[in-house]
């Protein structure tokens, strides 16, 4: 073993869903939006000047900074952006979970939140959902050096309401409390409203998911001024150019077509709706979702077998390899299509 060895920072990294490079597949399995961006969006990328690509782009991102403050109803130094939400909850990973208590998030959820804690040496504590899969408060109660709630859940795609969001924020008023609402358009109200009322909330959102913009990389943070000024303090220690220039410009248009996205976040949560019952006649038990995905396990058949069958069929769908969650799929909600297609398979195959 060569000296250096031992000083490489070595961790177990996060897995993202896989990307498959052919074609002719159904892809249910990384929660992507199946409709396109906004019309606005398109036009935006047209008028790109390429020429202008040799400058660094706004290190601020003010023009995205405020058209998100105005749909939130804030001011641009309550809107911090970033590389994806994955960028933005690193980043506060970073700026704010720096105690010696552990921070608290549950067993079952986004699996980026351990390796962050892993990758930045913070100490944390999983508490166990309960045996419906909800998070319960009380394990929230307890001394903490932070909490990390996504809500609605992953992968269960469970939603609560804000107030056991409020019951959280209640009984944690000394540290830092993280909402990570990727999937919030597609369930119900966020918790910015209680932004007035809880200067330590940080609501994190992003466009991967409702904004169909996955692909280009932006996800945000809303919370207090003092908080946002701490995290680009770090982010100016780090990168100032996170944010590249076509990226600041078409999310600047995204933001900027609500109704565009009203309507295909409606149509998306009409089909999952239609997707549970179908799924519940083929003998599947499916969580309630509040989000973009079902999160199902059949009543006798091993999640492994009907995972690897819809492979060879050309349909991903996502599998946890994990305690207590392995038999159950969690199915992006695509087109009417594309659902017709794996209850089709799955009449078939059962
Ligand atoms: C998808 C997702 C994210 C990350 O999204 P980005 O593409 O990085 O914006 C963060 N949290 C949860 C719970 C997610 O499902």
């Amino acid at each position: 073993m060569k000296p250096w060895e031992n000083n490489i920072r070595r961790v177990e990294p996060y897995v993202p869903g896989e990307q498959p490079k052919y074609k002719d597949i159904i892809k249910l399995n990384t929660n992507e939006n199946p409709y396109p961006p906004a019309p606005a969006v398109f036009e935006a990328a047209a008028g790109l000047d390429t020429s202008m690509y040799r400058k660094y782009p706004d290190p601020a991102c003010d023009i995205l900074r405020e058209a998100l403050a105005e749909n939130y109803g804030v001011t641009s130094d309550n809107v911090f952006v970033g590389v994806g939400s994955d960028d933005v909850l690193s980043m506060i990973f970073l700026t704010f979970f720096n105690s010696k208590k552990p921070i608290l998030f549950p067993d079952i959820t986004y699996s980026f939140y351990s390796v962050w804690a892993e990758v930045y040496g913070i100490p944390y504590k999983r508490p166990a959902l309960d045996e419906n899969f909800n998070i319960k408060a009380e394990d929230y109660y307890e001394e903490n050096g932070g909490v990390v709630i996504a809500n609605p859940n992953a992968p269960t795609g469970i939603y609560r309401n804000l107030d056991f969001i409020r019951d959280i924020l209640e009984h944690n008023q000394d540290v830092i409390v993280v909402v990570d609402e990727a999937y919030i358009d597609f369930a119900g109200e966020s918790a910015v409203k209680l932004l007035e009322e809880y200067e330590n909330l940080i609501v994190v959102q992003t466009f991967s998911k409702s904004k169909s913009m996955a692909g280009m990389r932006i996800g945000m943070a809303i919370a207090g001024k003092e908080l946002i000024k701490a995290l680009n303090d770090v982010k100016y220690s780090v990168n100032s150019y996170t944010m590249n220039m076509p990226s600041l410009v078409m999310g600047t248009a995204a933001a900027k077509s609500n109704e565009y996205y009203k309507e295909i976040t409606a149509k998306i949560v009409a089909t999952r709706e239609r997707t549970v019952e179908e799924l519940n006649k083929l003998d599947f038990e499916c969580l309630p979702s509040g989000a973009n995905f079902v999160f199902a396990k059949h009543k006798n058949i091993p999640g492994v077998d009907i995972y690897e069958y819809l492979r060879q069929n050309k349909v991903f769908v996502r599998r946890f390899n994990a305690p207590r969650i392995e038999d159950y799929l969690r199915i992006t909600i695509g087109t009417d299509a594309e659902m017709d297609r794996l209850f089709e398979l799955l009449g078939e195959y059962l």
